[in-house]
């Protein structure tokens, strides 16, 4: 089915109802940026994920998009966003994402980049992500079939990274890529006990901040 068919379809299961209420609970929950907020409501998470799944996109929580990986839970999408824009200079100039996933982070990110790279380890997934943000009519996204832990070293540096996969230490080569001001924004440890870290590249050094407890799917080196 056409991704308009379904977006049609989805009005009821996905309506602005469940929407408002999802936004609201992320206000409630430390997610205090109204640009961020106001694109959790705009961007069609249930086209995201299998349809099947779709009346449950509006609830907050990851969901399974298939070979082991998830969905991002809409909070922590919200958080990582708001992370990385929050008193900057919008739109950033070029921005890294590492674990493109079925491409919802991407498309959250979308408006406040000029450019978005975007890496994934299975290219199977990364592919299909390509074909529907291609469909929604984004633009600004370019993307690459690789191991994450090495960066996009040919575009660095940047002036963002987002990492949807948690190592069990932060990336040295990810820490190169990032300009002065730039901020990293990285799950870090093992299952159970990973932390959200942020690393801003100031004129003093890096500077290193922890957001939140977190659970996300390991980062795995080498491409599936
Ligand atoms: N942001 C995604 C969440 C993706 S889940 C979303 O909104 O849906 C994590 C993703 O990280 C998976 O697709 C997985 O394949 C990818 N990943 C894991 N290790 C990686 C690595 N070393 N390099 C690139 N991608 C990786």
């Amino acid at each position: 089915m056409s991704g308009e068919k379904r977006a049609i379809r989805g009005i009821g299961m996905t309506s602005a109802r469940t929407r408002d209420r999802l936004v609201q609970r992320l206000g409630e929950t430390g997610i205090t940026n109204p640009a961020v907020l106001e694109r959790i409501r705009s961007v069609p998470r249930h086209l995201f994920v299998d349809e099947a799944l779709a009346s449950r996109a509006y609830e907050d929580s990851a969901l399974p998009i298939g070979l082991g990986q998830t969905i991002s839970q809409p909070w922590v999408v919200a958080l990582m966003t708001q992370a990385l824009v929050t008193g900057l200079d919008l739109p950033l100039k070029k921005v890294l994402e590492v674990g493109t996933g079925c491409g919802y982070q991407t498309a959250v990110l979308s408006p406040f980049v000029r450019q978005i790279f975007t890496i994934d380890r299975i290219g199977s997934l990364q592919q299909a992500a390509r074909t529907r943000l291609n469909q929604l009519g984004f633009d600004n996204i370019r993307y690459r079939h690789g191991d994450g832990f090495k960066g996009w070293p040919g575009q660095a540096p940047f002036d963002g990274i987002i990492v949807a996969a948690a190592p069990g230490e932060v990336p040295p080569a990810l820490l190169e890529q990032l300009s002065e001001g730039g901020r990293l924004i990285i799950p870090v440890g093992p299952a159970g006990d990973q932390a959200l870290i942020r690393i801003t590249r100031t004129p003093g050094g890096l500077q290193r901040e922890q957001l939140s407890q977190v659970s996300f799917v390991p980062l795995v080196e080498g491409t599936g």
